[in-house]
């Protein structure tokens, strides 16, 4: 079994010593996926200090050499691994970027070459902001190849673009829903293995926010466990308090605790199973 640990939202706005503060005990355990924005729009957001909240331009990740030059350091000491998070992360009048934009195909075109030239890497898996995706930017990030990862995933065959493997996924999920006891109306569950699409592939992860407890992680991490699949859990640092901290700490020594259990970027949870 693998474990994964994703964070959300870092950009421009993100201070090194925020992620030091989160991680500095946390990613010689684990590698952190860090799902990054890469032109991030100044707007009203919890992650967005306050004198960006004008919204008159956009910030480019160059513009912040700290947090490049400390995320370099913590790639090539194998404590993280980069993901994109959307392009500018920006909430449009009628939804999150990616379920809005008109101009998704674009946008993770741009986004992705930004990350890649900046950390001079291949970049291969996409987080949605606010994990939302309407049908357009699914298929954005499968034509670009991209794995995605999410808290929810839209399975249904008519919520995605279609190809030839969509029948046989929807029917696995159905199966587990159905093993399971969930009725179709239940939408905070996660299924538990990786679904692969003919161009990419895709993994659903736990959410941990203010007030998600050990127990309700627990049951999530052992319901993969029976089911022989796999565990992801993302967060946000600029959210990541002392009671948020001891309950991603409790996790891990939790799951270390598994005999075989295996502590993974992201990255990994797609590689081909033996
Ligand atoms: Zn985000």
């Amino acid at each position: 079994m693998k474990f994964a640990l994703r964070d959300d939202d870092a950009s421009f706005f993100t201070r090194p010593e925020q992620l030091d503060a989160v991680y500095h005990d946390v990613w010689d355990r684990v590698p952190v996926t860090l799902a990054v924005i890469p032109q991030a729009a100044g707007y009203r957001d919890k992650a967005v200090p306050p004198q960006y909240w004008d919204g008159k331009r956009v910030f480019l990740l160059d513009e912040n050499p700290a947090l490049v030059a400390r995320l370099r350091d913590l790639l090539s000491e194998g404590r993280l691994t980069i993901a994109q998070h959307g392009f500018s992360h920006e909430d449009f009048a009628d939804g999150p970027e990616f379920q809005a934009a008109l101009d998704v195909a674009d946008r993770v075109q741009r986004g992705r070459a930004h990350l890649e030239r900046l950390f001079d890497r291949r970049i291969n898996l996409f987080v949605p902001p606010h994990n939302a995706l309407s049908k357009s930017g699914m298929a954005a990030v499968q034509a670009a190849g991209l794995n995605l990862l999410g808290s929810f995933i839209y399975f249904h065959p008519s919520r995605r673009p279609w190809d030839r493997r969509t029948p046989a996924n929807w029917w696995r999920v159905l199966r587990y829903r159905a093993a399971t006891g969930r009725h179709r109306s239940d939408r905070a569950w996660i299924y538990p293995h990786v679904l692969r699409y003919v161009n990419q592939a895709e993994f659903g992860c736990h959410s941990l926010i203010p007030g998600t407890t050990f127990d309700g992680l627990v049951a999530g991490f052992e319901e993969a466990r029976r089911a022989g699949g796999h565990f992801c859990l993302a967060t946000h640092y600029w959210e990541v308090d002392a009671a948020m901290k001891s309950v991603l700490v409790r996790l891990l020594d939790y799951a270390a605790a598994v005999p075989g259990m295996e502590f993974v970027s992201a990255e990994r949870l797609f590689d081909p199973e033996p």
